[in-house]
């Protein structure tokens, strides 16, 4: 196998792609997020909103960028295009209409679509969207189920579904595991691919994963949402009517400051807040509660906020067992059913 290359070995190559000013793309930061391993070397190309480049100038370095990496190392090379990128310039001039933001489309025979999100990552969002989903099939519900965490998406482990989606008309169909279908990165891309996917390419891929499948009816579609506020929030927000979200915070100080975060962006992007999930709230030793991280955090932020408080859930192994041995907890346990009982 092909030697992989060192990051300065591969930075030493890029020195020699030139901006339109004539900085080397390199000197001008715009390479980050280096990925290199099992054969294969993915990068960020960030361009800054100083540079001032439209889309096929942008495009025309990614370009350069892979090929020379390409032709120098023999290794697969996949480049990520992001940050601020002008529309495209007819001759000096700019264009005179730039494009409205898209409007969102309704997604065909999807009754409500309800968001999962958090202020950071690791306090338990993706087990609660795949848990709360199971709950809803409990009741009754026709449910999908979104992984649109696409950093870290774990919502095929957790739901215990490892095949990859039929392909029929074109249409991919979502594989259905305790009565939730699901549509994940994690079922489309083999595990080795980089996850260096940011901007642009992240949301085209992203609508695949909504508009690319035939859901047929459901009464509901769950989004898990990635963990902060970012490009991805904004593209689903602008390209799919969400009906609401639920937040999910551990209850320490700090992971309640990134919430008020999250919380103050879906206000501007108009997204009702259904109210908050506090997970790993305490755990109980013969019948007593410990509050490891404090008590009742999460429940008085959204009291002082004036949100719903939807409950609160243990720090339980059976969760975490749940989730790695793909049997989500919620199918034994009836908490879950409570909160989404609430929701509906
Ligand atoms: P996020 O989506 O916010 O990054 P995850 O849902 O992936 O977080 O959870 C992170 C880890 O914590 C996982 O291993 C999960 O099984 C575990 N976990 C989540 N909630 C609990 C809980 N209430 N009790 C025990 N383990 C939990």
């Amino acid at each position: 196998m092909t030697r992989l290359p060192q990051k300065t070995e591969i930075e030493a190559i890029l020195q020699n792609i030139k901006t339109p000013t004539g900085e080397d793309i390199v000197s001008a930061g715009m390479v980050s997020s280096f990925v290199i391993r099992e054969g294969k070397i993915g990068f960020a190309l960030e361009i800054p909103k100083a540079a001032n480049l439209d889309a096929t100038q942008a495009e025309s370095l990614r370009m350069q960028a892979e090929t020379n990496i390409k032709n120098t190392f023999g290794t697969e090379v996949l480049v990520a295009l992001t940050g601020h990128i002008s529309p495209i310039r007819i001759g000096a001039r700019e264009p005179k209409n730039v494009p409205p933001p898209p409007t969102p489309k309704p997604l065909a025979g999807v009754k409500r679509i309800i968001a999962v999100a958090s202020g950071k990552g690791g306090v338990g969002k993706s087990t609660v969207a795949a848990n709360l989903a199971v709950a809803f099939a409990q009741q009754g519900l026709r449910v999908g189920l979104v992984d649109a965490d696409i950093y870290g998406p774990s919502l095929a482990k957790m739901l215990g579904l490892k095949e990859k989606p039929e392909i029929v008309d074109n249409q991919m169909i979502p594989p259905m595991r305790h009565g939730v279908k699901l549509m994940s990165m994690g079922l489309l891309l083999d595990e080795n691919t980089p996850t260096v996917w940011r901007g642009p390419m992240v949301s085209k891929a992203l609508t695949q994963l909504f508009r690319g499948a035939a859901w047929g009816e459901l009464d509901i579609l769950v989004i898990d949402m990635p963990p902060g506020t970012g490009d991805i929030h904004l593209s689903i927000a602008q390209n799919f009517e969400v009906n609401g979200v639920v937040i999910v915070s551990t209850p320490q100080e700090v992971a309640l400051l990134d919430v008020k975060k999250a919380i103050g962006m879906f206000e501007k992007l108009h997204i009702p807040i259904l109210g908050m999930i506090e997970n790993m709230s305490y755990f109980e030793t013969s019948g007593t509660r410990h509050y490891p991280f404090g008590k009742e955090g999460a429940q008085n932020l959204s009291k002082k906020l004036g949100l719903p408080f939807l409950g609160q859930l243990p720090i339980d192994a059976a969760i975490s067992q749940g989730g790695d041995s793909g049997e989500p907890f919620a199918l034994k346990n009836g908490i879950m059913q409570q909160i989404a009982a609430k929701i509906v």
